[in-house]
């Protein structure tokens, strides 16, 4: 017998529809190049929504095209990503920090019509060119004062192919399995791969991160992703903030920017901000060194690398910040867990091991370690294998695939390996293929380097596994010391003594100025290996 209940479709027009009845009055702050004080309301954007899908009829998008989007996180990237996903189209997000010849793959193989693009990235745009062969025209994000100069033809100043529109879009009744959202994963290895995200899995991911113990959301908060919105739909936000009214501030294309992350989050009052370690980095460099402070801000979100300790304990006794771990990935758009606050008082140690897990799994997430056989592991925070995932917003086959991405008994892999306590807290201990494997024995770089980042001195920290003759591979510290510090390599590898196993210490430590880093800001171990490939341990050195 079936259920008796209306079949509405969950498509994300259900959250412009709502925000528009519900808290039309909602504000969008936004930082663009030409005007760095923009805000409007969740009304106003959903007008210039539907005025942007009445331009792209108009174009001769059709559904199911792919509408490319190079461009930071501001209003009229919002506005694209409603008036593409709601029309039918599919918004197709591009990392512009990936290669020159990487992000012209991703467009050939998405086959994007149109691209919309920030007037920053025109040169790399025409750069590109004899690449564009599926692009009809480009779309610059601007005003007609702002238009660059370019070589190339087809190419639409936004402001003023919307300007004449009307307001008020019919927006069609889609299936929710359609297509809304294309992302393609950044892979260290081989070429990019698209994930294509249906109405339904975003709806029902939006649900998942508005959860209590997930970000939580209430309208009378102000929200600042600080993860691009060419990355995994900036986890969410652009839809989670409307959805529940909460007002949306988008920091422009000075997102790395310590200075300008704290003005703004001054400024528009922001209660919760979320990104990868390395903006909070930079931000809590600026309020040190400004000796500023962010009375509003409640909470951060961190995510896309681990959390090292000192970003979670600045945060909090400098700022009464607190920090939330999470962890996700583009395959499942993004989030898996979330590091919710700890009820209760536990001693100070147990608090720090338990808040450096990257958290729990929310409703909506299912997830196992295995062993090479396939075999499932205990949930015992000792054992650690392969982690698998699944769940309605997890990614079954990447677009253009014709095989499925999951295991035969239906999971997906994520590349990660994991531990999984009694409690269900997961602990990321390696990227399958960063593992260092020591006489047979696994190690855990994450867990080092955490611990080498909490030393006095030390900015950045990698460990990389290097060939070794005795016992295959050992770990090799690489660290990067806070400006103006000096850090003695002895000093460091002797304060893993006592909190590690004597044979997962890294048996020597390289010092240096810079580590080099991933396009969406993971440090980048392919590259570390490969510039390490020849290293010579202190003994071989001297023998
Ligand atoms: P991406 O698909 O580019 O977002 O990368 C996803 C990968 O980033 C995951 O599979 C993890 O390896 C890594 N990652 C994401 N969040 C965390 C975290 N909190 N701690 C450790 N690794 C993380």
């Amino acid at each position: 017998m079936n259920g008796m209940m209306m079949q509405s479709q969950l498509i994300l027009t259900g959250i412009m529809k709502h925000a528009l009845n519900n808290s039309p009055d909602g504000e969008i702050v936004s930082i663009t190049l030409d005007n760095p004080d923009f805000r409007y309301s969740y009304q106003q954007a959903f007008e210039r929504a539907s005025q942007l899908a009445y331009a792209l009829q108009k174009l001769g998008a059709n559904k199911g095209d792919r509408i490319g989007t190079l461009a930071w996180n501001d209003h009229r990237h919002f506005e694209l990503y409603y008036a593409t996903s709601c029309s039918g189209l599919v918004c197709h997000t591009i990392n512009p920090r990936l290669f020159p010849e990487q992000i012209s793959y991703i467009i050939e193989h998405a086959a994007d019509r149109w691209l919309f693009i920030d007037p920053l990235f025109m040169p790399l745009i025409e750069s590109l060119a004899t690449h564009l062969g599926s692009i009809q025209g480009i779309v610059v994000l601007t005003d007609k004062a702002h238009m660059p100069n370019t070589t190339l033809s087809n190419v639409y100043c936004y402001e003023t192919l919307i300007a004449a529109e009307p307001s008020e879009f019919h927006w069609p009744e889609l299936e929710e399995e359609s297509a809304a959202a294309l992302c393609y994963t950044s892979g260290t290895t081989g070429n990019p791969k698209g994930v294509l995200y249906s109405h339904r899995s975003l709806m029902l991911h939006t649900y998942g991160v508005l959860m209590p113990d997930v970000f939580a959301i209430r309208r009378d908060e102000a929200i600042l992703p600080v993860v691009p919105m060419f990355h995994v739909n900036a986890w969410s936000i652009p839809y989670a903030a409307p959805a529940v009214g909460a007002k949306l501030v988008l920091p422009g294309p000075k997102m790395g920017c310590g200075e300008t992350l704290s003005k703004l989050i001054k400024k528009e009052s922001v209660t919760i901000a979320a990104g990868v370690p390395t903006v909070w980095l930079a931000l809590l460099k600026y309020l040190r060194e400004s000796e500023e402070t962010l009375p509003s801000l409640n909470r951060v979100v961190v995510g896309g690398s681990a959390c090292p300790w000192s970003i979670m304990e600045e945060f909090e006794q400098k700022h009464e910040v607190y920090t939330h771990h999470a962890w996700g990935m583009t395959e499942m758009s993004p989030l898996g867990t979330y590091n919710a606050r700890i009820p209760g008082k536990l001693p100070k140690e147990e608090a720090q091991a338990l808040r450096l897990k990257q958290g729990r799994p929310g409703f909506g997430v299912e997830m196992r370690i295995v062993d090479p056989e396939g075999n499932t592991l205990a949930q015992d925070g000792l054992a650690f294998g392969a982690l698998q995932v699944r769940g309605p917003w997890v990614c079954e086959r990447y677009y253009r695939s014709n095989e499925s991405a999951l295991t035969e008994d239906g999971w997906f892999d994520t590349g990660d390996v994991a531990t999984i306590d009694a409690d269900g807290y997961l602990t990321i201990t390696d990227r399958t293929k960063d593992v260092i494997k020591s006489g047979g024995e696994w190690i855990s770089s994450i867990e080092l380097e955490n611990f080498a980042m909490t030393q006095a001195g030390v900015a950045e920290a990698a460990v990389i596994g290097v060939a070794h003759e005795k016992w295959a591979e050992r770990p090799l510290l690489i660290v990067v010391p806070s400006e103006g510090k000096m850090v003695k390599t002895e000093e460091i590898l002797a304060s893993f003594k006592g909190h590690f196993a004597n044979w997962w210490i890294p048996d020597d430590c390289v010092i240096v100025q810079e580590i080099p880093h991933t396009a969406t800001g993971k440090v980048s171990k392919k590259d570390l290996r490969e510039a390490y490939s020849d290293y010579l341990w202190p003994h071989e050195a001297t023998v």
